[in-house]
């Protein structure tokens, strides 16, 4: 994330401020130019604003934002503690945005609508519940459990899954990447020439793959290969993993250079559509001291690691040739 001031008094504004903490002035944020006062130039407030505390201007119908427009099904507001989650997510769902936009990655179909949208559910309760809400893709439309909101639950799934690292911005990260190789890969014979010999063959039998993950776990020495654990059980959760994990190192390294974190020459100003136009091996020697001294200064405060991924020269590969698929990259 860059930083951003607010265009009225200039003091230093957070992403998700609805309001200058200083002069007061309303925010109102649009992809491309950035905050602006609310209500000048044109710039009416989300519909979500008063919801769920939305700060993007309303640029379509119904008066929502870009972001709120891709959400077409919210969480049932009548369940305590929903809005409150759907917040929660919109919150990492604005950011993700801003990346997806700044990176140039389409955000409508070839027919102009919203693309990917998002499918919020809560699992169903009452005296009869049906299945549970499984995270996920299908066919430009990404579901995400809301029970994700919650950080104990979260924590639960983290844990007994074994996993070293759940956030809702990584559920978010790897969930439109598997809608982005639709768009990106799926339909071009070129890239799946390119991709398949790096990432495996897709077609294999994804249903089958991942019962195989979950009964067998992950290959021996998985870890000179692939990113996670989760990555080995199918090329496509490779990819997905991949693309988040790549999110991850962009929208990093853009924030530690903002705050003057990083001291690399060719690095400084340089904001996230100006990085992922580096080579991932140009980023990478950067990105693991700051990942080793950021570990240490999470550690003293008594957290966990920041980054606990290990970039091995295969993985990095990886990175590469997902970082390639951006249009920023060409
Ligand atoms: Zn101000
Ligand atoms: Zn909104
Ligand atoms: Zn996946």
């Amino acid at each position: 994330m860059r930083r951003y001031h607010c265009p009225s008094c200039g003091a230093e504004i957070w992403f998700h401020n609805t309001a200058c903490l200083s002069c007061g002035t309303g925010l109102a944020f649009l992809t491309g130019r950035g905050f602006g006062p609310l209500g000048t130039g044109g710039t009416s407030a989300c519909a979500n604003r008063a919801v769920i505390g939305c700060n993007w201007a309303a640029t379509g119908p119904g008066g929502l934002c870009l972001s709120c427009a891709q959400s077409t099904v919210i969480p049932d507001l009548s369940v305590p503690g929903n809005g409150r989650r759907w917040a929660r997510i919109e919150r990492d769902k604005r950011a993700l945005i801003r990346m997806l936009d700044a990176l140039g990655l389409p955000l409508r179909d070839a027919a102009g609508a919203p693309a990917p949208v998002f499918e919020l559910r809560g699992d169903p309760i009452g005296p009869a519940p049906g299945p549970k809400v499984i995270t996920g893709h299908a066919h430009g439309t990404i579901t995400l459990n809301i029970a994700e909101a919650d950080d104990a639950e979260r924590e639960r799934i983290r844990a007994e899954m074994g996993e070293p690292y759940r956030t809702l911005a990584g559920h978010l990260r790897h969930e439109v990447a598997h809608h982005y190789w639709d768009v990106l890969v799926a339909s071009d014979p070129g890239a799946l020439d390119r991709l398949r010999p790096i990432f495996g063959d897709e077609r294999a039998d994804y249903g089958a793959a991942l019962e195989r993950h979950y009964r067998e776990g992950p290959p021996p020495g998985w870890e000179a290969t692939h990113v996670t654990a989760y990555a080995t059980s199918h090329p496509w959760e490779d990819f997905a993993d991949t693309w988040a994990h790549l999110f991850n190192i962009l929208d990093s390294m853009e924030t530690a250079l903002a705050y003057e974190l990083l001291h690399d020459d060719g690095l400084q100003g340089l904001e996230i559509a100006a990085l992922a136009a580096l080579p991932v091996g140009r980023l990478a020697e950067r990105w693991i001291a700051l990942s080793v001294a950021l570990n240490a200064v999470n550690e003293a405060m008594g957290h966990g690691s920041f980054n606990p991924f290990v970039l091995r020269p295969a993985v990095l590969e990886k990175l590469e040739a997902v970082r390639r698929l951006l249009p920023v990259a060409n």
